[in-house]
């Protein structure tokens, strides 16, 4: 066994403090046994995304290390990259599909499943049309997996009741951005924290959640030059005990909070005009509201000192490089899209945004979740298409060669609650759930699991593992997991890594992609000329990903 360090009790390890702007490489290990070869990939247990190889023996993954030259960690993992991949040999994994017969799940073969599968979906269509399916994915797929299942959504079956569980975790973050800029592109990169002088962290504790990115600031810390740090966070956590100014504003009140800070950054005149001028609208707005947030006013709503609101207000306006990140504490909270809107909004102002060392990262779970939203499987359309935009439909359906009528853009996409409900009051009578389980992670879960187990409702699982809501599910399809398939995922700062197959799933089990392309094959979905997947697929789905996943899904990159 090779362990470079116990991350469970030393999460961070040790300072490598940034030299000349750069950020020293330490590469982090842990292996169980010595490995015959490596294969690369990245983690996906935050959205930092780390580079990472997996060590494979006689056909298991014994370990992992940090790959040294990636931008994104360096070389170093954390405790979930070190530790996450032993889950992949867990004995609970699920290795058959299982169908319902006599009230019990029992083992079938996937020839049946997909059969039955088909034969759903198609009586769904011909006795209610394609807006009684409905599709509740996840954060945890690839990119390709996505967007194979956002043409088979969209352009294949014609649904508009499609969405992911990122709805219910970093809806916050798309949502804030696009209020803020049009679109749900992340404006900020990692490098830029090698550079910035100011560090907000607004909602953010990322010391326990994106450890490693949380080693680069230390790092930056305990370097030459080092960056102000300021947290907001209700909590002390380790994150807000490194800052050197906390604002612990009470719970819900972080739009009031960050309204005190706007108003003292303008009346200090802590703002770039020319900027503003060229860039920005509504900015007299701006300014009018958050005038009545006086210190005293916002001292007496969130309980934050007018002493410490000055302190936080001085350093973010003085920065000569701000940049910003949020999370959770600002997404889970009261107003979270306000809230997460006005730290855009300070960036704006300040003119920080766009030039090294400056910029906005609204953070997400994973680096897969942003995979959601690129490719439109949260219920929107691929690469940030709008889908009350004509002109994103009509070009979205040029490249699909679809007619864009197919592509369902008469109505607001139905959200997560929404399908559900439809599924309540049986307006959606088969339900797809892929790797995610509402049985336990959506609100109000005896409702949700009475609707799971409605006889008229006919419900798909595909995951890894008989979860609460496979148990009710009426056919469950076995997935394979990451590092038992080959795809690619963007994180936070729109790093793209890819992630080869390093071993084989256990089983029978399958990648989601194999899944969906069997799927659409078995559906025969067409464009106006030939199949969706001309190019051909294969029951593996290894060599052939199909003509339509390629081309966008590349563009997707490149953009
Ligand atoms: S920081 Fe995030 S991506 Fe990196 S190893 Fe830890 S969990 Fe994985």
């Amino acid at each position: 066994m090779k362990e470079t360090r116990d991350s469970i009790k030393d999460i961070w390890g040790e300072r490598t403090p940034h030299k000349d702007g750069k950020w020293p490489t330490r590469v982090d290990e842990r292996t169980l046994e010595r490995p015959q070869r490596w294969v690369r990939s990245a983690c996906i247990l935050c959205s930092n995304g780390c580079a990472l190889d997996i060590g494979v023996k006689d056909g298991r993954m014994v370990g992992v290390r940090g790959r040294e030259a990636d931008r994104v960690n360096r070389g170093r993992l954390g405790p979930k990259g070190l530790h996450g991949w032993v889950a992949n040999h867990s004995p609970a994994r699920l290795t058959r599909p299982l169908v319902r017969r006599d009230g019990k799940l029992r083992e079938t073969t996937w020839t049946q499943a997909m059969n039955l599968i088909v034969r759903k979906t198609k009586e769904t269509q011909k006795k209610y049309t394609s807006g009684a399916i409905g599709i509740y994915n996840t954060g945890q797929l690839f990119l390709e997996e996505y967007y194979t299942l956002s043409i088979i959504s969209h352009a294949g079956l014609g649904t508009n009741c499609v969405d992911g569980n990122t709805r219910l975790c970093t809806a916050t973050a798309a949502q804030a951005l696009k209020e803020t800029f049009g679109s749900d592109g992340q404006p900020g990169s990692y490098s830029d924290l090698d550079v910035a002088d100011c560090i907000l962290m607004a909602g953010h504790n990322m010391a326990s959640t994106q450890t490693v990115l949380w080693s680069r600031i230390l790092d930056r810390r305990a370097g030459d030059n080092p960056p102000k740090l300021v947290v907001v966070d209700p909590r002390k956590t380790w994150t807000a005990r490194e800052a050197d100014v906390h604002l612990a504003p009470r719970v819900g009140t972080n739009v009031a909070l960050m309204n005190g800070l706007l108003n003292l950054v303008i009346e200090a005149g802590n703002i770039d005009e020319d900027f503003i001028e060229e860039h920005t609208v509504g900015f007299e707005k701006l300014e009018a509201v958050v005038r009545e947030y006086t210190p005293e006013r916002v001292e007496q709503i969130t309980g934050v000192p007018v002493k410490t609101l000055r302190a936080a207000a001085r350093l973010l306006g003085g920065a000569e490089k701000l940049f910003s990140t949020v999370l959770q504490g600002f997404y889970q909270s009261h107003q979270a899209t306000a809230a997460s809107v006005q730290v855009n909004n300070l960036n704006l102002i300040r003119g920080m945004i766009g030039k090294p060392g400056c910029g906005i990262l609204q953070m997400n779970g994973q680096p897969t979740s942003e995979n959601t939203r690129e490719t439109g499987c949260d219920g929107e359309f691929p690469a940030f298409r709008n889908w009350h935009n004509p002109e994103h439909v009509y070009d979205l359906a040029e490249r699909w060669n679809v007619d864009p009528m197919k592509i369902p853009h008469w109505h607001l996409p139905n959200h997560a609650m929404e399908i559900f409900r439809n599924a309540e009051l049986g307006s959606i009578k088969f339900l797809w759930i892929i790797c995610t389980n509402p049985a336990v992670s959506l609100p109000e879960l005896h409702r949700i699991r009475k609707i799971l187990s409605q006889e008229n409702l006919f419900v798909v699982v595909q995951d890894a593992f008989l979860t609460e809501t496979a148990e009710l599910a009426d056919l469950v399809l076995p997935a394979a997991m990451w590092g038992e398939k080959t795809g690619t995922f963007t994180n936070a700062d729109r790093t793209v890594h890819i992630s080869y197959q390093a071993v084989d799933p256990p089983g029978e089990a399958r990648s989601d992609l194999d899944i969906f392309l069997d799927y659409a094959a078995r559906m025969d979905f067409r464009d106006k000329d030939e199949s969706l997947w001309s190019n051909g697929w294969t029951q593996r789905g290894r060599s052939s990903i199909g003509r339509n996943a390629l081309r966008v899904g590349s563009a997707i990159i490149a953009g």
